[in-house]
């Protein structure tokens, strides 16, 4: 934490960056970390602090500090000191990683298990829900404004499927209440950035549900949308958000698998562990990465091909297992 600390003092231009198709946990420390930044910036003799996320979803720019975020990479400013959050490696942060080659100093804030610890200073919590409560806790909580507070508790709600993943501890509920104590709406937070779902967004839901197949004795669910389907819908990536979550909560299954085509032969694989099956393993195998119960990869080929190879590793784990 002294580490942290003394490179902040030491920065004048200051970037924060999170990972490539930013989920509600990204989204949320960044906008929490930059807020809680911009409160030190006399201070401490900050001259700039720049967020560089790609787009996400519009649920969640009800958070503070989202409307400055940039979206674009073209500019070619060397920074002090580059924050990465919420990223396992290097890879994931897209084309932010230009910051990250070029500036003095780096730090690394995360709470995957699969983190390589690529910065300078590397500050990895793997049992924390979320990089939102790695955050939480290096901060001075008389500090925390309400704002602040509802950008922490969206990410908490994000990677914890508002409190119900098995990362979630004690500590989190602990945090969780502290943040409900800055006066947050925390019933609008969660409904509009997690529950509400435009119309698009379930119809997706509904297909990818009703084109699901169930395989290996019922134990894992597959479901898949293509860019023709992506296409159709006119829909964004984030627009599938969910989908993963709702497979997972078929009864028998151990592991859910949600599939989407990024570019022409190029898929995005999310999986869900629900026991003993360890997804991270296989992610890391395909060069992806995650938690033991959430992780994810991307892969080139095709669909068969994606399914066959991801199969044979969830079996050999059953095969084990029994
Ligand atoms: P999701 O399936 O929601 O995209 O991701 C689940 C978890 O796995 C998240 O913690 C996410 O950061 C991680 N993850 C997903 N895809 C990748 C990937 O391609 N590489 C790495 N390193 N982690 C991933
Ligand atoms: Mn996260």
């Amino acid at each position: 934490m002294d580490k942290i600390y003394s490179e902040l003092i030491q920065a004048k231009k200051i970037v924060i960056a999170g990972h490539i198709r930013p989920d509600g946990d990204c989204v949320g420390s960044c906008t929490a970390l930059y807020q809680y930044l911009k409160l030190y910036k006399d201070e401490m003799g900050i001259q700039q602090i720049d967020v560089y996320l790609e787009p996400f979803g519009s649920e969640l720019m009800i958070l503070g500090g989202t409307d400055e975020i940039i979206h674009s990479y073209d500019s070619d400013e060397v920074y002090d000191l580059f924050i990465s959050l919420d990223s396992g490696s290097i890879d994931r942060l897209g084309n932010a990683i230009k910051y990250f080659n070029s500036a003095k100093k780096r730090i690394n804030i995360d709470h995957h298990i699969s983190n390589n610890r690529f910065a300078d200073v590397n500050h990895v919590v793997a049992d924390a829900s979320s990089t939102c409560e790695v955050l939480f806790d290096i901060m001075d909580e008389n500090k925390i404004t309400k704002e602040i507070a509802a950008s922490l508790y969206v990410g908490i709600i994000h990677d914890t499927g508002v409190f119900k993943h098995s990362n979630t501890s004690e500590h989190t509920m602990m945090i969780a209440g502290k943040l409900i104590s800055k006066g947050i709406d925390f019933s609008r937070l969660i409904d509009e950035s997690f529950y509400s779902k435009t119309y698009v967004q379930n119809q997706i839901l509904g297909r990818c549900l009703m084109e699901s197949i169930l395989v290996l004795d019922g134990k894992v669910v597959i479901a898949s949308i293509d860019r023709r389907m992506l296409d159709f819908y006119q829909a964004a990536p984030s627009d599938t958000d969910g989908i993963i979550d709702q497979l997972r909560v078929t009864k028998g299954v151990e592991v859910a698998v949600f599939i989407y085509e990024t570019k022409s032969h190029e898929y995005k694989v999310s999986l869900r562990s629900n026991g003993e099956i360890n997804v991270s393993k296989i992610a890391v195998f395909f060069g992806g990465g995650g938690h033991i119960k959430a992780a994810g990869y991307t892969m080139i080929g095709t669909l068969h091909d994606v399914i066959n190879n991801l199969l044979t590793h969830i079996d050999a784990q059953l095969i084990k297992q029994a």
